[in-house]
């Protein structure tokens, strides 16, 4: 019986454990800290409409990261929302 308590208490130790880990990691990727990030440039030819303005240009969000796009696009203010719709309805979370 004293055997069978000691089985029982490892195996709900393990269970608490991984619980615990399963959740600080949810924390990490959910954390509202991390916003997205955005490039701006002026006087930037814009990818959709061809146009010479100031171009923006997501960098980072929580799944994703053209950090090291070594073709970036970027995209007038007119262009722009319309892309990043188009990245939300990819599942691109920009909240
Ligand atoms: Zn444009």
């Amino acid at each position: 019986m004293k055997d069978f308590n000691v089985t029982t208490s490892t195996i709900i130790a393990n269970i608490i454990g991984g619980l615990i880990f399963f959740w600080v990691d949810r924390f990490i990727f959910t954390s509202p800290h991390f916003s997205p990030q955005w490039e701006i440039r002026e006087e930037v030819k814009c990818a959709d409409c061809g146009e010479t303005a100031k171009g923006f240009r997501l960098v980072r969000a929580r799944n994703y990261d053209r950090t090291r796009d070594r073709n970036p696009e970027f995209r007038c203010e007119k262009c722009s929302p319309l892309k990043l719709q188009e990245l939300k309805e990819r599942g691109v979370i920009v909240e």
